[in-house]
């Protein structure tokens, strides 16, 4: 069977592998397709598209999108957005030079407190790839030696009730939605187990986001067990969404999990999923 993985992090985001090494891992894994979904940023699907040219591979454009809840982290893929758009390009980076003016006030208050040279500049400098975010701050505390550990970073100075920290500006769901549909993408919800919802807030969740023009839920997940991927399908077509599935690899990031296989084996994600996907485009 052809199998596929909706759900991938390249060096652009968080994961450890260039868009061309992903590639490469993918054709080496016999994937007949995978989906670049850094998050918030779209910067690396030019290349894994570019390496996959005449290799017989599949690449599908996507983001995972960060957004927020009821005070939870909630993310939205978007597949087949028309990333290249200026439109698209322009509201991507509204939203990231929001995070930066977070990431630069961070910076700012670590400098006030303890004297340590952290800026936004040596922080781009240090992961010119990466869009940054607290685990890049605690990352370079650590190498600098600033710190002990990551956790240390967290605790004393990066943690949401911690000494610097500072809220981000928010999008919601909703936001993210519609900047997906706006750009002719197919908006899905990422992982819907993993946020710690009651059943009753997740159905919750999903109505608010079908309302909004949500079209699938990521009910195939490397994490699922037993009865997990019967009950997201179930949610699913309640609600009347399709299905997508992925690995979430991370490369070195998160080495247990391979891309396509994803736990020790635990995905085959068939080819059909995608076709169905495709069949959603607008
Ligand atoms: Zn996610
Ligand atoms: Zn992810």
């Amino acid at each position: 069977m052809k199998t596929i993985d909706l759900h991938v992090h390249s060096y652009f985001s968080d994961g450890s592998l260039s868009p061309e090494e992903l590639t490469r891992l993918a054709i080496a894994a016999g994937l007949g397709a995978y989906s670049l979904t850094d998050h918030d940023t779209v910067d690396g699907i030019d290349r894994a598209l570019q390496a996959a040219e005449g290799t017989g591979l599949e690449v599908v454009p996507g983001i995972e999108f960060s957004t927020r809840w009821q005070h939870r982290d909630i993310h939205i893929l978007g597949y087949f957005i028309d990333y290249r758009s200026p439109s698209f390009q322009e509201q991507l980076h509204g939203f990231i030079n929001s995070r930066n003016a977070r990431n630069e006030k961070m910076c700012e208050k670590i400098r006030a407190l303890t004297g340590f040279p952290i800026s936004e500049e040596i922080l781009i400098r240090r992961f010119p790839d990466a869009v940054i975010t607290r685990a890049h701050m605690a990352a370079w505390l650590v190498e600098e030696g600033y710190v002990e550990t990551r956790p240390v970073a967290f605790d004393k100075y990066l943690g949401d009730n911690a000494s610097c920290f500072v809220p981000k500006e928010e999008i919601t769901p909703v936001d993210a939605i519609r900047m997906i549909l706006t750009h002719h993408g197919i908006p899905v919800l990422a992982h819907p187990l993993l946020y710690s919802l009651t059943k009753k807030q997740l159905e919750a969740l999903v109505g608010e986001l079908k309302e909004a023009g949500l079209k699938g839920m990521e009910a195939v997940y490397v994490l699922n067990k037993g009865s997990d991927e019967a009950h997201m399908r179930a949610l699913a077509k309640k609600y009347g969404l399709l299905v997508t599935g992925g690995s979430d690899f991370h490369g070195a990031n998160k080495p247990d999990i391979s891309l396509g296989t994803g736990l020790k084996h635990n995905l085959e994600i068939p080819y059909s999923l995608l076709e169905t996907l495709k069949a959603a485009r607008t």
